[in-house]
């Protein structure tokens, strides 16, 4: 079993790293708040008083940090962390951040000789804790071979996107999909309910024609139609709104980087930010219905 350092341990990283510790790993956490220390610490991880402590012996270390100025943060510059990591070791950054962030992160870690791999996730909490996340990876072949027993612990499926910064392409092209399917299908489910239509038969009609996507299949955003979504329980719990426009941002980032067109992706994000300004950031990304309805 691996030494594993885990730095993150926010919603999805506690988790994760739960899964480690279950996996039989020699796990050592860190957080800002020490309470997400103690609570893995009870469980067996190595608590660590800094993130330098924390690397210190390791051969693989993972980070789940909220945004590409906190990676970059940690990771780059005078006193940055990557000085602190051994050679030859594995860095998995599985945090979601900009595809340029991502490659300044590989060109300092090649550098320092540390393999690393850009790998987000997708599967949100509930894959955290089942252990059942896609990790969409960005980096040498070779690594991710040698990473894949700990991606294992965590996670079902597990992709070679392609090179350095791949992984997070492919997330942020997946999740600015994910948003155009969700208000298509909010927009056409109010647009039937305004006409008479039943949400539920409605919702089935579409699922089982050519209008079906993954959000009739598995998430309807209209209250009541699935009573497991977070739409039946006022949008709590699942992805909030906020991630998601930070996901856009991402998107349009990326975009503007390769001159591509996404009228699509902007006009979703343009959408998200109008429901983050009602006080909707918090509540599942479904909570973009309410725009059609209210
Ligand atoms: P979160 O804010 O709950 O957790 C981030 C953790 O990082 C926090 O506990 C914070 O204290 C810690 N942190 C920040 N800077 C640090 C530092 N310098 N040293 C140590 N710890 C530090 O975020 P999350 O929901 O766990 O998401 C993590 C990443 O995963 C994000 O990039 C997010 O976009 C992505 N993601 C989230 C979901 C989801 O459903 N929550 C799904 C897929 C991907």
């Amino acid at each position: 079993m691996s030494k594993i350092a885990f730095i993150g341990l926010g919603h999805m990283g506690l988790p994760m790293a739960r899964n480690l510790l279950k996996a039989g790993h020699d796990l050592r956490v860190y957080d800002l708040v020490q309470a997400a220390i103690d609570e893995l610490a009870a469980e067996g991880a190595k608590p660590a008083r800094d993130a330098r402590d924390a690397v210190s012996g390791t051969q693989v270390v993972i980070t789940m940090l909220p945004a590409s100025k906190h990676v970059e943060g940690l990771l780059l510059g005078d006193g940055g962390l990557l000085a602190s990591i051994a050679p030859s070791s594995l860095l998995l950054e599985c945090s979601t951040i900009a595809p340029e962030s991502a490659r300044k992160v590989h060109a300092a870690a090649k550098a320092r000789g540390i393999e690393l791999l850009d790998a987000p996730v997708s599967g949100g909490t509930a894959g955290a804790a089942a252990g059942t996340l896609t990790f969409m990876v960005g980096g040498e072949a070779a690594a991710l071979e040698k990473a894949r027993p700990v991606f294992e612990a965590m996670g079902k499926n597990i992709f070679h996107a392609g090179p350095d910064g791949a992984g997070q392409v492919a997330k942020v092209c997946n999740n600015q999909l994910l948003a155009v399917q969700m208000i298509g299908t909010a927009e056409s489910m109010a647009l039937g309910v305004a006409n008479g239509l039943d949400p539920a038969i409605l919702a089935e009609i579409m699922r089982q024609s050519s209008g079906g996507n993954w959000v009739l299949e598995r998430y309807n955003p209209w209250p009541g139609v699935m009573p497991n979504a977070p739409a039946s329980r006022d949008y709590d719990g699942g992805f909030m709104a906020e991630l998601m426009t930070k996901d856009l941002g991402l998107a349009q980032e990326t975009a503007q980087h390769s001159l591509s067109s996404t009228p699509m992706g902007a006009l979703a994000l343009q959408l998200y930010r109008l429901l983050l300004k009602q006080g909707k950031g918090k509540k599942d990304f479904s909570v973009v219905q309410k725009l059609f309805t209210e």
